[in-house]
């Protein structure tokens, strides 16, 4: 795979987490859960919704992961995330949607109202 500046980081992961969600057979319960929840929080990011507990818990999870899958799929399966966690922390920083007194950046009104018209009763 070759990638250039102009890709966005997020997304190339986003592209790794649908690619092992979709390819795990779900027996075990690291690779089943954790791939569903990597590709949530990856997606939090990219709507720029995440916190740094969303960035811990991808770590966490990614750890859970490696260590506890059954097979080769479930432990390679967060490598790509977590390297790039640990080599791009400050990328990452800018990505999430709190500032450091925790308080959301922006919030999109539409978005939310749209979501409320979806799910309302
Ligand atoms: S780690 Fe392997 S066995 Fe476990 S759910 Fe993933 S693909 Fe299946």
């Amino acid at each position: 795979m070759i990638f250039n500046r102009q890709r966005d980081l997020v997304h190339i992961l986003l592209n790794f987490a649908s690619f092992f969600k979709h390819e795990s057979c779900g027996v075990c319960t690291p690779c089943r859960a954790g791939n569903f929840i990597l590709q949530r929080k990856l997606e939090k990011i990219s709507h720029g919704l995440a916190d740094r507990n969303d960035l811990e818990e991808l770590r966490s999870w990614g750890t859970i992961m490696k260590a506890t899958s059954r097979c080769g799929l479930g432990k390679t399966a967060p490598n790509a995330l977590l390297q790039a966690v640990d080599k791009f922390g400050d990328y990452f920083a800018t990505r999430l949607g709190t500032t450091t007194t925790g308080l959301y950046r922006a919030i999109d009104e539409h978005a939310a109202v749209a979501d409320y018209e979806r799910y309302k009763p």
